[in-house]
């Protein structure tokens, strides 16, 4: 029998793409992935459609795993010849009881391979300034836990040795333990006074710091009803060069957005959310449904080559397109001596990644705008018109083009249809007031997000609502939202824009 194969992977600190290159590798060849609790879940974004996904949360009160629990099922997966990814958060072997999962592997003659990942005490100095290691002050760093096995009759932790350690130390698991962690370390001779910060959630956009001396330390973070996971450096670099404290200065840091896009749409919003410190909540409104097997589409594609110019009006649209026309053996050739022009930057990226040099895109990205403009550059009397769009589209560059003597031949390449999303959990954060804003790149995804949310939670929120253009923002007026902002370049990085410059 076929035996599986285990990949012991590190997940990173807590922001997804704090992980490997090779960490992110392994999991999309996965045929099952077993995940802890501080590993990031969107993490499982890199996994193949079809992989087992098993999560094992060992402390949080509901579907609790028991370590030997989880020894067994990962055996059990491994012997029935399985690709195994078993996810841990930060390094797998920095306080992760790796020893025992690979021991028990090696006594059943499972091969393994361990992804190193990001250790969360590594991460939470860097993203909060902290160095330590300094020539100056800081020649060695010591990992230590505020959390021995339960079990353990004596302490492994020579407190009078890390009392007087002249370097760096970080705990691990300590939050709770914060008290008794420092009157050891006073008692055993190290100053009240010595300086102490405490990182929780580092790297995520609900990161906080908290800083004071070794004796009020516990206090501190009572008073700051700071909760796990946070790491705690005590020692002269935790007294770091506030200027150094960069994450927390990100525009969007600690900012929660709706994003309402469709899944993949959400997916490419969302890391930009996160690359400037905020925290993304997709709610995905709709389903992209492709058309391209429609006879006008197959008629329009087999005399492609008569039109002067075909227009794309959407990324996704030029991707679908490229599909369709792969599938029938054909590429870009088809195109011959036609002109190809774009709404925006991203559909012409799009179009540039499949081998075509946009001849035209506006110099502001609405259907409307394309057409003025391009009727003003190019003559576009008795010329044959192709549009590549949704389904949903306007009319209104139809009619322009027909305006100035064009044959235009409007194609749907896609439709969307509304995604079901669970809602509760939604509303209720918005009515809480713990969402800041609500972005809408579509008037379908405002409709498709309003058939699901009542507009009364909105309005009696203090949510901020951002719209990618003027559009959706009609469409949002249409159903009496009020929109705070709206996006002066429509697109994704422009509505990110409007909403830093609003704050
Ligand atoms: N293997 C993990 C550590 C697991 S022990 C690693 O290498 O990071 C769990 C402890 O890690 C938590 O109690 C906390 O001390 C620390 N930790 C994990 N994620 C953290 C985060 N995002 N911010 C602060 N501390 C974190």
């Amino acid at each position: 029998m076929k035996k599986g194969f285990v990949y012991l992977v590190g997940a990173g600190p807590g922001r997804a793409d704090l992980i490997t290159v090779r960490g992110a590798e392994v999991i999309s060849l996965a045929d099952c992935i077993i995940y802890d609790r501080l590993a990031n879940p969107a993490l499982l974004r890199f996994a193949s459609s079809d992989a087992e996904i098993i999560h094992v949360p060992k402390r949080d009160g509901t579907g609790l795993f028991t370590q030997p629990e989880i020894n067994k099922l990962l055996l059990e997966k491994a012997f029935s010849g399985k690709t195994i990814v078993r996810l841990k958060g930060g390094d797998p072997c920095i306080f992760g009881r790796c020893s025992e999962e690979l021991a028990v592997l090696a006594g059943a003659g499972i091969d393994f391979e361990v992804v190193p990942g990001v250790t969360a005490a590594i991460a939470a100095a860097d993203y909060t300034g902290i160095i330590l290691t300094d020539r100056e002050y800081s020649s060695q760093v010591v990992f230590v836990t505020g959390q021995e096995a339960p079990e353990k009759k004596q302490s492994n932790i020579d407190w009078n040795l890390l009392a007087k350690f002249a370097g760096t130390i970080v705990f691990y698991m300590a939050v709770g333990k914060l008290t008794s962690v420092a009157e050891q370390l006073i008692e055993n001779g190290m100053s009240s006074e010595t300086p102490v910060a405490l990182i929780a959630d580092a790297t995520l956009p609900t990161q906080r710091m908290v800083r004071a001396p070794l004796s009020r330390i516990s206090d501190t973070c009572k008073h700051e009803k700071i909760e796990p996971p946070a790491i705690v450096v005590i020692g002269t670099a935790a007294d770091s060069d506030a200027r150094l404290n960069w994450f927390i200065k990100k525009p969007l840091f600690g900012k929660s957005i709706i994003i309402t896009r469709d899944e993949q749409g959400n997916a490419e919003f969302a890391a930009k959310i996160i690359t400037q410190g905020g925290n993304p909540i997709e709610f995905p409104t709709m389903k992209i449904k492709p058309l391209m097997h429609s006879n006008k589409f197959l008629r329009a594609l087999s005399k492609i080559t008569e039109y002067d110019w075909i227009i794309f009006t959407s990324s996704n649209g030029v991707k679908l397109f490229f599909e369709a026309l792969h599938s029938l053996g054909k590429d870009a050739r088809v195109f011959a001596s036609a002109k190809v022009a774009a709404i925006g930057p991203k559909t012409s990226e799009k179009l540039n990644e499949f081998g075509i040099r946009t001849d035209f895109v506006p110099s502001v990205f609405t259907s409307k705008e394309l057409g003025l403009q391009l009727i003003n550059c190019a003559n576009l009397q008795n010329k044959n018109i192709l549009t590549l769009r949704s389904e949903l589209a306007t009319d209104e560059l139809i009619e322009l083009l027909g305006q100035a003597g064009a044959t235009v031949n409007n194609v749907a390449l896609y439709t969307a249809i509304t995604n079901k999303c669970p809602t509760k959990s939604l509303e209720e954060k918005i009515s809480k007031d713990r969402v800041d804003w609500l972005t809408f790149v579509s008037p379908f995804a405002v409709k498709a997000f309003f058939e699901q949310i009542p507009r009364e939670i909105v309005k009696n929120s203090n949510i901020r609502v951002a719209s990618i253009g003027p559009v959706t923002t009609e469409q949002l007026r249409k159903l009496d939202v009020k929109v705070n902002v709206t996006a002066k370049e429509h697109t994704i990085d422009g509505l990110l824009s409007a909403i830093e410059a609003s704050l």
